[in-house]
């Protein structure tokens, strides 16, 4: 847990959020400056600061992670596919630095695939 992570204020309920998902492990949220018309993101509730600091000890928590995304997709009604974002680093144009899966979808094209503003 950190003090001043944005993230983990949202996991402790300090900043509100437009909840997809919540189990012991993990938070599901509308992005509050969506980049398509579904946009949320799915965290581990531990604070990670970006996949660059994920460890081999992390795995059961990225496993079920990763094997969460799909379900809630079909759940936002991305049932013909969506774009997962992981942005890392300086290099990656990380804001936020609590590891966070972007998943958006609900257009067509999405857009290509990296420029970003
Ligand atoms: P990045 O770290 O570059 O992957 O982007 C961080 C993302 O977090 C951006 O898309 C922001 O719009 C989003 N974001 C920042 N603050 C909040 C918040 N309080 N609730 C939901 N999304 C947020
Ligand atoms: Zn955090």
């Amino acid at each position: 847990m950190s003090d001043n992570c944005i993230f983990c204020k949202i996991v402790r309920g300090e900043i509100p959020c437009k909840k997809v998902y919540e189990d012991d492990d993990l938070l599901a949220f509308h992005d509050i400056n969506p980049q398509a018309p579904v946009h949320f993101m799915v965290i581990p509730k531990r604070h990670i600061a970006s996949l660059a600091e994920v460890r081999p000890d992390d795995a059961p928590l990225m496993g079920r992670l990763f094997a969460k995304l799909g379900e809630l997709a079909g759940s936002q009604g991305l049932s013909d596919g969506f774009r997962t974002i992981v942005n890392t680093g300086r290099i990656g144009r990380q804001e936020v630095y609590h590891l966070h899966i972007h998943v958006l979808g609900g257009q067509e094209p999405l857009g290509p695939m990296l420029p970003r503003k």
